[in-house]
């Protein structure tokens, strides 16, 4: 097989991402204390901007998204209780099943609907009334976006709303809210002020739905590590116990929340150019015969193969990744672009597609 050893372009996440050369050099810089101490002030200037940019009273910076979900569902609910979720949210599928199997806080796993949410009459009909036969229902938990699409802000609105009503609390997994902010600030007329304003208003109107916001630094941010979960400082009080049993208190954890508040200041108005090279991408293939594309709304394209390509899909995988392009799935493959993906790794993916299809 001939390969190309030029050109790598790696769409299997936007976690894959290098820390920049700017960011390797805010690292280097930054002050550095004992974080289990409170003491290290890089950590604490990184939890003090991203609880100020959403709203919140404070912010706990973790290892993990998976630790920060995992954090807030146990500060949300005792063992007994349970938490309304999607079938595909992360913190209910991807995450080891952890809020269940380390805090006996069983999920109510809800179909989605076509566009990503979870139909209210469902959240409705899954809230428990007060009785010894059922677990005690306390939290909804959404993702914005999720596998990409953003939740209509109407919709967040609503079923937050429905939620507040009922007596629960709210959990965002905002791995990527700032793509769901960029995308919802481009909906609205923009008023042109300072650039940004609006995308940083987007991502506080959506944070402000929910008493608690998980945000990823690792994913489209390009920071190497870390997140943040925000919200009051009681909550947090909670989740930082939580975040010690977990074995998540690090030290000199500042190197890590310095690349993180670079990610901040340098990296969420350049998502749009993310979201531009994956429209781009879907574009190009949808021109190719045996694809179903997904329209994406942010990073992130999913694409299904049928008929003639789909009895081939086996060989897809190898065939790109000789020609340096990565990318996971077998029937549903997903593209992720993010910081390390430029126009040309585009045209040369869709270079090599083209190939493979016609072929
Ligand atoms: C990646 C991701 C997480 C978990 O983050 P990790 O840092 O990989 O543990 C949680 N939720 C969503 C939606 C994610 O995409």
């Amino acid at each position: 097989m001939k390969v190309n050893t030029m050109m790598k372009v790696d769409l299997r996440s936007d976690t894959v991402t290098q820390p920049t050369p700017a960011m390797r050099a805010a690292m280097l810089a930054a002050p550095l204390g004992d974080d289990v101490f409170a003491g290290d002030p890089s950590v604490n200037a990184l939890q003090e901007k991203i609880a100020a940019l959403l709203g919140f009273e404070a912010a706990l910076f973790m290892p993990t998204g998976t630790q920060s979900n995992l954090c807030a569902i146990l500060a949300h609910c005792q063992r007994g209780d349970e938490y309304i979720v999607g079938q595909f949210a992360h913190c209910y599928r991807w995450e080891g099943g952890g809020a269940a199997v380390l805090g006996s806080v069983q999920p109510q796993p809800l179909n989605h609907q076509a566009d990503g949410t979870l139909a209210l009459a469902d959240i409705e009909a899954a809230i428990k009334p007060d009785d010894a036969h059922f677990a005690r229902t306390r939290l909804l938990a959404l993702e914005n976006t999720l596998g990409g699409k953003l939740l209509p802000f109407d919709y967040v609105q609503q079923a937050t709303e429905l939620a507040r009503a009922k007596g629960l609390s709210r959990h965002l997994d905002g791995a990527r809210l700032f793509n769901a902010a960029v995308v919802q600030a481009a909906q609205q007329s923009s008023t042109g002020d300072t650039p940004g304003a609006d995308i940083f208003l987007e991502a506080r109107r959506i944070a402000q739905c929910f008493d608690s916001v998980s945000v990823c630094f690792s994913k489209g941010l390009g920071a190497p590590v870390g997140s943040a979960l925000c919200g009051s400082r009681e909550f947090l009080a909670r989740a930082h116990r939580i975040r010690k049993m977990a074995g998540g208190g690090m030290r000199q954890s500042g190197l890590l929340a310095a690349a993180a508040t670079h990610a901040l200041d340098h990296h969420v108005l350049r998502l749009a150019d993310d979201h531009a090279l994956a429209q781009r991408l879907a574009e190009g293939l949808r021109d190719l015969p045996g694809l179903a594309v997904e329209t994406p709304h942010s990073n992130i394209v999913f694409v299904d193969l049928e008929d003639a390509a789909k009895a081939r899909a086996g060989e897809l995988i190898p065939f790109l990744a000789a020609r340096g392009i990565l990318v996971t799935g077998l029937y549903r493959l997903r593209f992720v672009t993010h910081l390390d993906v430029d126009a040309a790794g585009i045209e040369h993916t869709l270079a090599a597609m083209r190939e493979f299809l016609r072929a």
